[in-house]
């Protein structure tokens, strides 16, 4: 089983001509309800494409959090671990204009609540994959990292969303780091840069505290180095129509890869060819792809 510790939101979407400015009104089109939170999208990546998958998380007593455990159980990720919260399910509410730009109000609700306590032995047990990112509070991802590292298990690790200050030390004891290439230069405190020759120089900096890194370049790809090897595997020429849910589409299928014993190069190979897709369809979760459409990826 592939463990999952992160957030769990219910994203509201809605098109509008423009967005709004302070104190504006703007008429959109109807809304779409969907799954997301990094947690909850990484869990589903993984669970397409074939993982047994158990997601370690928090929702609210509500409507929010009752449509979030259904979807997850329908789409076969294992939820005895995700807890009820007094708080509100987590929400983000996406504004996309008619350009494709969005912006999103972010209401963490109930992932406040997910506590280094519900890191518990059991709650990892059995699962030699962990994979964490940073939408839950710096305590319980610090404890996720650890109680993996007690229990043998190895941790892949998305450091997303960079706050303030973080540092790479505070990474220490990831196996795997994922990245994109604006997280790789705030962690380097650098310029962020789409040349993956000066990609894979960040990603070989990034691994003085992880095994190994991985900084994902968008339609050029990824770069990768540390313990494992490392390389460039290029980006995949799609039609690229909503890149929602990419990064996440990535982390839970490099997971997968590695679950199964990919090397490195396969294992990069096999997220970029999944992310890739998931660039072609609109929605994050609803984008993801299946096992079947990856074949000849990965083994
Ligand atoms: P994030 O979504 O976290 O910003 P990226 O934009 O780097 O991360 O995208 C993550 C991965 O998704 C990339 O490494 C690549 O595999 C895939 N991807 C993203 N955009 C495209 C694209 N336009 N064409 C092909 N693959 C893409």
């Amino acid at each position: 089983m592939i463990s999952v510790v992160g957030s769990v939101n219910v994203d509201l979407a809605v098109r509008v001509p423009h967005l709004p400015r302070p104190g504006e009104t703007v008429q959109g089109e109807d809304a779409q309800v969907g799954l997301g939170g990094k947690g909850a999208n990484q869990a589903v990546a993984a669970a397409r494409l074939g993982a047994d998958v158990g997601l370690v998380a928090a929702v609210g007593v509500d409507a929010f959090g009752r449509l979030a455990l259904e979807q997850l159980a329908r789409e076969g990720v294992r939820t005895a671990r995700v807890k009820q919260s007094p708080r509100p399910t987590g929400l983000a509410l996406i504004g996309v204009d008619a350009s494709g730009q969005n912006s999103i109000l972010v209401s963490p609700g109930a992932n406040a609540d997910l506590e280094p306590e519900d890191l518990d032995e059991a709650a990892l047990a059995g699962s030699p994959w962990v994979a964490v990112q940073l939408e839950i509070p710096r305590p319980t991802w610090r404890r996720a990292l650890a109680a993996a590292r007690e229990a043998g298990c190895r941790v892949a690790l998305n450091a997303s969303p960079v706050a303030p200050g973080l540092d790479l030390p505070d990474l220490e004891g990831a196996d795997w780091l994922i990245v994109n290439e604006v997280e790789a230069a705030q962690l380097l405190r650098v310029e962020p840069t789409p040349d993956p020759r000066r990609a894979l120089e960040y990603a070989r900096r990034l691994t003085g505290c992880v095994a190994n890194a991985v900084v994902t370049l968008g339609e050029q790809g990824a770069v990768f180095a540390g313990a494992a090897g490392e390389g460039h595997a290029a980006g995949r020429p799609v039609r690229a129509v909503d890149t929602t849910g990419a990064g996440d589409t990535f982390s839970g299928a490099l997971v997968v890869a590695l679950s199964e014993g990919a090397s490195a190069a396969e294992a990069v190979g096999f997220a970029n060819a999944a992310a890739a897709l998931a660039t072609t369809r609109t929605g994050a979760a609803a984008a993801m792809p299946r096992r079947a459409e990856l074949e000849g990826h990965w083994p």
